[in-house]
């Protein structure tokens, strides 16, 4: 008997539908999703993410890091992961990289070898790539999944909003120039648009601590990421100041809040996720009240 098209339906639909569930099941065992955005390259998002994720799992959450930068990711290198590869678990799916107990990291320069990193990724490709990530990774339970997409409001950050659904936060990291807080809007914009919340706008390389006497320089204006945050009624997560430390530290694979602790850098980092987890943890004691959670309208999503 000769397959027809509509046994070709069938089966496509209930491999989706399987998939749907799978992701939805994978999803129901993370907190909080959290995606890093920004609205131009080269303003540290990939830092912050690194040590955003690093600072949640020094508050004792569990923690993962995945990077769906398809063309250019960058924090295999801030975390010295450069020339490991991910692979299978006992199950098939794919291990994450254990950095301590609180903390793993997926990236997608884990899987990647030269030749295929000359790949061009169209849309659709980023997308099932992200999904394949989102569904096959075995994190294990997670108090928060930290995304670190690449710059702007391309493929991968609605890719990752659409998957992840409802639940999904975004952190936006600018820097002080007006410059980049004109970009910052329109991050802001696709957050509203997606229904993401901004959980906030974090101001990096915002003065500099002067090595010799400790005195803040401003640089360049300081203070855009704040104002913008008011304007736009989202949180202000505070400024993250140039410190020369973060960039030996990305350089020798440490990340920086851990081999740098006491500087003003890392404590900014570790101000950044105190409004984080207090606005996790009134969501989720609202949710209780509030009857169907985020788990469950995945759910619902998943059966659609
Ligand atoms: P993006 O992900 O936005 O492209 P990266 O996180 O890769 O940016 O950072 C770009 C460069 O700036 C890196 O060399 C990084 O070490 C450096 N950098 C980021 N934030 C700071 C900071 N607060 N102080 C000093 N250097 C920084």
């Amino acid at each position: 008997m000769s397959h027809t098209d509509s046994d070709t339906h069938q089966v496509d639909d209930s491999q989706r539908e399987l998939e749907a569930l799978e992701l939805a099941s994978r999803m129901e065992r993370i907190g909080r999703t959290m995606l890093v955005l920004s609205g131009k390259g080269g303003v540290g998002k990939s830092t912050v993410a690194a040590n955003l994720a690093m600072s949640l799992a020094q508050a004792g959450k569990k923690v993962g890091l995945l990077d769906v930068d398809l063309h250019g990711p960058s924090i295999p290198t801030i975390l010295g992961l450069d020339g490991q590869r991910l692979g299978p678990d006992a199950t098939g799916d794919i291990a994450p990289i254990h950095i301590n107990e609180n903390l793993s990291v997926v990236s997608v320069g884990l899987l990647l070898d030269r030749a295929a990193e000359a790949v061009i990724w169209r849309g659709p490709m980023k997308y099932n790539v992200i999904r394949q990530f989102l569904k096959d990774v075995q994190w294990g339970r997670l108090d928060y999944l930290v995304v670190d997409s690449p710059p702007g409001t391309g493929d991968e950050p609605l890719a990752v909003a659409q998957l992840v659904g409802k639940g999904a936060w975004a952190v936006v990291v600018t820097t002080p120039q007006d410059v980049a807080i004109s970009d910052v809007r329109r991050s802001v914009s696709f957050c509203k648009t997606l229904h993401l919340r901004v959980a906030g706008i974090i101001e990096n390389m915002s003065g500099l601590v002067c090595p010799h006497c400790g005195q803040q320089v401003d640089l360049f204006k300081v203070g855009g990421g704040e104002r913008l945050a008011t304007e736009m009624d989202v949180p202000f997560l505070g400024r993250i100041p140039l410190d020369p430390g973060i960039v030996a530290s990305g350089d020798s694979g440490k990340p920086f809040v851990e081999s740098v602790a006491d500087s003003p850098a890392a404590r900014a980092f570790a101000a950044a996720v105190e409004p984080i987890l207090d606005q996790n943890e009134q969501d989720e004691s609202l949710d209780s009240v509030r009857g169907p959670s985020v788990t469950d309208t995945r759910k619902e999503q998943a059966e659609q």
